[in-house]
């Protein structure tokens, strides 16, 4: 029931980007308030809490995973959005395949109950080209510290339309024009590609990851005292990051820087992965 405190969910697609499918335990349905927008199905809108996911949840500029949730009588369950609430509870968000049977009193079964085994799946290939486009992001961080840019990444967009990064800073007069630059980045890219360098994911404190950190302790001041932090290496670069990641550099064939805008002392460097580099198959 909404107020009621879960165990923190938890999140195992943090150590496997390519894990589709876990089993898992219901530990709560909430009733959400019904969608009113148009296109809507009007099937009731629920809030499912369950004690373990796969589903990683919008934020960080990653969209959410979509899926399905299976129960061990064929019920399905359909993820629409998965959202972070309080305490690190996952919920997952969506209707029920089939319309539910009333009680006597008129009200709802729910056809999942709490401490039922569930099965959950995501969306494969939405994962893996969300993992992609994230990743696309670190590496184009990458490529603008091996050009010697002096720009510091602030904000990232990993959606599949129009992706970009915000970095604070301008671009030197010295270093061309943004074609020019455009051109240079994605030869960056390109070679990071080549280099097919694996990524590497840590687990570390709070105080161990400051001082891994180039940047010091304010790329985690934010995360609470005694927490643990994920420190993510994508292209040899260490950050802080609760993303999904490709497996190494190679799997970010197709990626293209396509606008460089700077505005004020922020410069937006957009990119996206090609056709072609979304219809090849990850090797
Ligand atoms: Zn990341």
């Amino acid at each position: 029931m909404p107020g009621t405190s879960y165990p923190t969910t938890q999140r195992r697609y943090l150590n496997d980007t390519y894990l589709y499918d876990i089993s898992s335990t219901i530990l709560a349905v909430e009733p959400m308030p019904p969608d009113t927008s148009a296109g809507s199905n009007k099937m009731p809108y629920f809030g499912l809490v369950i004690a373990e996911t796969v589903f990683h949840p919008q934020g960080g500029g990653q969209p959410s995973d979509v899926g399905r949730v299976v129960g061990e009588n064929g019920v399905t369950f359909f993820v629409d959005n998965v959202r972070v609430g309080e305490n690190a509870i996952i919920y997952h968000y969506g209707t029920f395949q089939h319309e539910m049977s009333e009680n006597e009193d008129g009200a709802r079964c729910i056809p999942f109950r709490s401490g039922e085994k569930v099965k959950l799946e995501i969306d494969a290939a939405r994962r893996r080209l969300h993992a992609r486009l994230h990743s696309a992001g670190h590496a184009l961080d990458v490529a603008v510290l091996r050009l010697g840019l002096e720009l510091r990444p602030t904000k990232g967009y990993h959606f599949e339309d129009h992706p970009f990064v915000e970095y604070l800073g301008r671009l030197p007069a010295d270093k061309g024009s943004s074609e020019r630059l455009i051109e240079a980045l994605t030869l960056k890219i390109q070679e990071l590609i080549e280099e097919d360098i694996a990524t590497e994911l840590y687990s570390t404190s709070k105080a161990e990851a400051a001082s891994i950190l180039s940047g010091g302790v304010k790329d985690v001041a934010h995360f609470p005292e005694g927490a643990q932090v994920r420190l993510v290496s994508v292209g040899g670069n260490i950050c802080p990051c609760g993303g999904t990641h490709v497996k190494s550099t190679k799997e970010l064939r197709g990626v293209e820087i396509t606008r460089i805008k700077t505005k004020k002392n922020v410069t937006k460097i957009s990119y996206r992965i090609s056709k072609e580099g979304k219809e090849r198959q990850i090797s």
